[in-house]
């Protein structure tokens, strides 16, 4: 008996601390032993956590394609096709929380929610049928401004319901697609609440996820949301996610005009480069030059990494010089006063055998007009 119990304590603590190295820490598991290629039985999940895209519009007539969101019909069939190819299957909202803290949940063995922001028709016309032929089911983000207007831009109240009796989720993306970050705590309160009160009643559902609208947000959008039990909402910064994720930064990867199946493929399936606590914080508005703060893992080594900054989400390639302590793990990048839209920082590590990013960090410069 005393033996038995001996190593089945043994056991448990060998499992224990497996499931920690590789739950928490891969990075630093991967990197410091240096053993990429003997993490080949981790499961995808763990090495890659779950991803999250995010599409705008799905068009037929390339005429059509005014911005970087305007993705051609035949590239979203060909990505569809190549999910499915590949053994990817999408997962409920409620399944991605369940994972998200740490409860009980049987995942398949590569799960990916599809995500589309804003509730554009094109989305019944041209993205519905790709996705129902392979039984994927969608969570659309939809501001119900323009809906109540009758915008004919936009999917109506009953596109939205036949779409929710086919298996697909709608979720809100504030009510008028506002920059929350520019409102007070009431406003944005009022931003949260009106939205998930009319999309309840008007389909019948729960709303308890938020996309931010432009992926901008602050503290006070966090504590509101906190306050109103929301069991997350979603960012635009690229990575997978993992269990014990921050809620209120979940990751996506944004879908663009020019995204590549290779693109994409790298996109999902690069390990993530650990960056915590950026200040300013993660997707709030900068003006002016200064400096941005980011906590790297410790004891890396500067040479490795790369640091990139660019003002869309494609090409972040202009290359540019920071500082890192490793003995804090403190890294430090001067930004230039920038006029466009976004700040894309993207920093990524090769240690020679791999490579890990992130580009977790965007701001959004304050002179935005919304879309409706
Ligand atoms: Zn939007």
């Amino acid at each position: 008996m005393g033996k038995l119990r001996t190593l089945y304590a043994i056991l448990i603590l060998l499992y224990l601390s497996f499931t920690l190295i590789l739950k928490n820490n891969l990075f630093d598991f991967l990197v410091k032993n240096k053993i990429r290629e003997e993490t080949k039985n981790v499961s995808w999940v763990q090495k890659y956590g779950i991803p999250v895209l995010c599409y705008h519009h799905v068009i037929s007539d390339m005429n059509e394609a005014k911005s970087l969101f305007h993705l051609q019909k035949s590239k979203f069939k060909e990505q569809i096709k190549w999910l499915k190819e590949n053994g990817f299957s999408t997962i409920s909202l409620e399944d991605f929380s369940k994972y998200l803290n740490n409860e009980p949940v049987l995942l398949p063995e590569k799960p990916v929610l599809i995500t589309f922001d804003d509730g554009r028709k094109n989305f019944f016309r041209n993205a519905r049928d790709i996705l129902n032929e392979v039984d994927y089911k969608a969570v659309l983000f939809v501001y119900p401004g323009p809906i109540e207007k009758g915008h004919s831009y936009f999917l109506s109240w009953s596109e939205l319901e036949l779409l929710k009796n086919e298996g697909h989720e709608i979720q809100s993306h504030a009510y008028s697609h506002p920059n929350l970050s520019k409102l007070s705590a009431a406003e944005q309160n009022a931003e949260i609440m009106t939205s998930k009160e009319i999309i309840e009643k008007k389909l019948n559902i729960k709303v308890n996820w938020l996309a931010y609208p432009f992926g901008v947000y602050n503290h006070t959008t966090v504590n509101e949301l906190k306050k109103e039990n929301f069991k997350g909402a979603f960012t635009v910064f690229t990575s997978g996610n993992f269990a014990g994720e921050e809620k209120y930064s979940l990751k996506r990867t944004l879908i663009l005009r020019d995204m590549s199946i290779n693109d994409l493929a790298h996109k999902i399936m690069t390990v993530r480069l650990p960056l915590d606590n950026p200040t300013p914080s993660a997707g709030s508005v900068v003006v002016n030059e200064q400096t941005i703060r980011l906590n790297l893992p410790k004891q890396l080594i500067k040479e490795n990494m790369r640091v990139e900054m660019g003002s869309d989400f494609v090409n972040s390639n202009q290359q540019i010089s920071f500082s890192y302590n490793e003995n804090t793990g403190l890294m430090q990048v001067d930004i230039k006063r920038i006029t466009k839209r976004y700040l894309v920082i993207t920093v990524s590590y090769n240690d020679g055998i791999g490579t890990y990013m992130q580009n977790s960090i965007m701001y959004n410069y304050g002179g935005w007009i919304p879309l409706s």
